[in-house]
């Protein structure tokens, strides 16, 4: 009997720790208005700004601006301190150089889970690129030059050299995990009524964190997240024992808003009408 007691302690004791750690893995609330007690400073943002940044929509609606592309797009061949825990489908694929970093830990961390085939089959495509491939593949397969994502820099495509991503443990393993790294599937399988682009197991896109672990939390599309932000406003976000303070601001021309004097904070356009501010408290 004792022993039935203790067992029973135990699994409801296990219970507890895995049901409040799942809790408390993402934990997001919507605020009537800012925190007043840090003290703000103004920053004047420019109508430019909204088509900038990491959170920035491209769709068949949204193009990206040429303008502005991440001006850190590198060969990744050429350059050894990034040819870290993948391989590449051919020598001449391009990505911005911070988000090769960030991909490069990424599946560093899924090495330690033991899946280790990753290939970078696509990333960056410029404009005349994109346009070749439209032309090449048709419709049906590419889009026009400006509404990919692969033309922002933040994309890119992901195989397995053991299987096909559907069914490959990279695969598994990305859609899992990518999230805590700040990369989201940008075509989920549940969403291409929202995306209008078919189910792409292999096709990932950098948001940054903890944009990806909200993005994942609500089961959103990228569409989806940016109309939550406009609607909520502001949100206070609590992940993997970290505070973020979320806040839409619509932009129509220059416009001054406040932005904590003492943290650090990231500010991003969405591509359509206004600017995300991400407070890192
Ligand atoms: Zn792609």
């Amino acid at each position: 009997m004792k022993k039935w007691g203790c067992l029973l302690f135990l699994i409801l004791g296990i219970g507890f720790v895995s049901l409040s750690f799942f809790q408390k893995e993402v934990d997001i609330k919507t605020l009537k208005q800012l925190d007043k007690s840090t003290k703000m400073v103004d920053l004047r943002i420019s109508a430019e700004i909204v088509f900038q940044g990491n959170l920035v929509l491209v769709n068949n609606e949204y193009p990206a601006r040429k303008e502005y592309i991440r001006s850190d797009i590198v060969h990744i061949f050429q350059n050894d301190h990034l040819m870290n825990g993948f391989s590449l489908l051919n020598n001449s694929i391009q990505l911005s150089e911070d988000i090769t970093q960030k991909f490069s830990k990424m599946v560093l961390a899924a090495e330690n889970n033991g899946v280790k085939n990753f290939i970078i089959s696509s990333g960056y495509r410029n404009f005349d690129e994109q346009e070749t491939l439209y032309k090449e593949m048709g419709a049906d397969y590419a889009l026009p030059a400006g509404f990919s994502e692969h033309n922002l820099g933040l994309s890119l495509d992901v195989g397995s050299s053991v299987a096909k991503m559907e069914k490959a443990p990279e695969g598994k393993w990305i859609e899992k995990n990518a999230w805590k790294h700040g990369f989201i599937l940008r075509y989920p399988k549940d969403k291409t009524q929202v995306t209008g682009i078919q189910y792409e197991p292999w096709h990932i896109r950098y948001v940054g964190l903890p944009h990806s672990a909200i993005i994942h939390e609500k089961n959103f599309a990228l569409e989806e997240y940016l109309d939550y932000l406009k609607t909520e406003k502001n949100l206070l976000v609590d992940f993997n024992g970290k505070k973020y303070q979320i806040s839409y601001y619509p932009i129509t021309e220059q416009t001054t808003i406040q932005v904590p004097a003492k943290q650090e904070y990231d500010v991003s356009g969405n591509n359509i009408d206004g600017v995300i501010v991400t407070v890192y408290q």
